[in-house]
């Protein structure tokens, strides 16, 4: 950990200190083909409109992500729709990435630990990945996210792994411990938005998602900042990225080279 890691409310599970790989992937927007939180506020909170100048404000470095965040969700929850109304929509509405299976499935048979860094909330992709991936698969998979905290009367509101950090969950915190290691894994991360960005300049290789909606911050951030990466549109292109530089047929700075996961293909 850094000097400045700030404090974490929530426990963090061991790090994977042997391993030559570690994967570490945002959930939202990256593992399932839409947002859900997003998708909440958009039908479910104060709609699109609203939170799209949020995520503009963030990306424009005049809010935090924390505080904009916080008021998607309360926007929902002011709606009167519980915590586990929230549960059974996204359970019937998201999606997994169709090559997200095979990816982790892939990654699980070749010793490559996946882990999820998300901003959402625990109880949530629990939820989802149990209906879309198996109890099984749902319950071993790491996820290092933010929580829950529900009221007697039903209300509920984020519970942030690090209040004190304008990211509300600094994703960064998740990764520099592997720095820190005596043999360090190569870390490949990837991530689709503003969420992201605190991780962003930490992984070795980082794949970035470009969304069929047009809405890619993390990528509009990324080239804004100059921060090497590479671009896909699904976990089947970059699976065949990361098992070139697994292989060792790329290296790793060969591999950022391509700046898009597609060219592999043309
Ligand atoms: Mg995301």
């Amino acid at each position: 950990m850094t000097e400045a890691a700030p404090h974490s409310t929530l426990p963090y599970p061991p790090i994977h200190k042997d391993k030559k790989f570690v994967v570490l992937s945002d959930w939202d927007g990256t593992i399932t083909t839409q947002d859900s939180n997003d998708y909440m506020t958009d039908n479910y909170g104060y709609g699109k409109a609203k939170r799209r100048e949020g995520n503009m404000e963030v990306l424009s470095g005049r809010t935090t992500f924390r505080d904009s965040f916080r008021e998607m969700l309360e926007s929902v929850s002011k709606n009167g729709h519980t915590f586990d109304d929230c549960k059974e929509i996204l359970k019937k509405n998201m999606k997994l990435d169709s090559g997200f299976k095979d990816f982790y499935r892939w990654c699980s048979s070749h010793d490559i630990p996946v882990i999820i860094v998300s901003s959402g909330m625990d109880p949530l992709i629990r939820a989802v990945l149990s209906s879309l991936l198996g109890d099984e698969d749902a319950k071993n998979i790491e996820i290092i996210s933010n929580d829950v905290e529900i009221e007697p009367d039903g209300k509920w509101s984020i519970k942030y792994r690090h209040p004190s950090s304008g990211f509300g969950h600094d994703k960064s915190q998740a990764i520099l411990p592997y720095r820190d290691l005596p043999d360090p894994p190569t870390l490949f991360f990837f991530g689709d938005g503003v969420s992201d960005m605190s991780a962003a300049s930490h992984a070795d290789v980082l794949f970035v998602k470009l969304k069929e909606d047009g809405e890619s911050d993390l990528a509009t951030y990324c080239r804004h900042e100059g921060i090497p990466h590479i671009e896909f549109r699904n976990f089947s292109s970059a699976l065949a990225v990361v098992q070139k530089v697994v292989s060792g047929e790329k290296s790793v700075q060969e591999a950022m080279q391509l700046g898009n996961a597609e060219k592999l293909f043309n």
